[in-house]
């Protein structure tokens, strides 16, 4: 079915496919697992559908709260129609908690909570490894505007504000974070609003009780059960009920 299609761009995790409309394009959701900037590969058979369903979710969740987004409909197990933008070349991280290159950086033990939420800005370039950037070098480089940084770190922190809650909910601890925004063009003006995806690929996830990770980390750290964690997620916010049968079935 997709190899009809014209693909457009092909990154780690996702395929992104030619729309049936013009402004649209249809993101396909791979079982691609990598980390420590490709260097780390694995495939995880059903990841790409519960990555999918789980970014669905949210998105939708987030546009119920005004948080404009990308995603359209989900067309079906590894499909969704999305809104097609000008990516911002930027990784917005946002972190509640101490973790990851945060713990390392400052060597602030992981699991510390941080004393307010902090907004981190990584360039998207694997070649020179996503360095970490400031507001300074994003304006002086063109890579985004004074006014879209504003508009991407109020809605980062509504989308942390929401999930912090909508996780918590379930008894899961949101402790990072990364999103990306595109450029939503109208006549001469453009928007800024959230793309990409939002699923435990792009987010720490500690169960509130007993810490453990159900999120990249199993991948990135060999603490094996990725899939199940995964599922588990899911099954917490009330979907992908089905999950089991669809990894059973080996569903591609
Ligand atoms: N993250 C991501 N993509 C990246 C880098 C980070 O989705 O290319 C997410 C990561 O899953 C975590 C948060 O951003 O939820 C902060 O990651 P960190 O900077 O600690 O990086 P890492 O530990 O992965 O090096």
């Amino acid at each position: 079915m997709t190899s009809r299609r014209k693909k457009i761009y092909e990154g780690k995790a996702k395929i992104l496919y030619e729309g049936p409309e013009p402004g649209t394009l249809i993101q396909y959701f791979k079982d691609d697992a990598t980390a420590f900037n490709g260097e780390k590969k694995a495939q995880l058979e059903g990841k790409g559908v519960i990555n999918n369903r789980i970014s669905e979710y949210i998105m939708t969740r987030l546009a119920g709260i005004g948080v404009q987004n990308h995603f359209i409909k989900r067309m079906n197990l590894r499909e969704q129609l999305i809104k097609e933008v000008e990516i911002i070349p930027l990784e917005v991280v946002c972190r509640n908690i101490a973790a990851g290159s945060l713990s390392k950086r400052f060597g602030i033990e992981e699991g510390q909570p941080l004393p307010r939420s902090i907004i981190e800005f990584y360039l998207k370039d694997d070649k020179l490894n996503d360095p970490m950037v400031s507001e300074e070098h994003i304006t002086a480089f063109n890579w985004a505007q004074t006014q879209e940084i504003d508009d991407m770190m109020a809605a980062t922190l509504r989308v942390n504000d929401y999930l912090c809650g909508m996780f918590a909910a379930v008894g899961i601890t949101l402790v990072d974070f990364k999103v990306e925004f595109g450029r939503l063009y109208e006549g001469d003006f453009s928007r800024v609003i959230l793309a990409d995806e939002i699923s435990p690929d792009s987010c720490r996830l500690w169960d509130s009780t007993t810490n453990e990770k159900m999120d990249k980390d199993r991948f990135r750290r060999d603490l094996g059960g990725v899939i199940e964690s995964y599922t588990e997620v899911a099954r917490r916010l009330g979907i992908m009920k089905e999950m089991p049968t669809v990894i059973q079935g080996g569903i591609h």
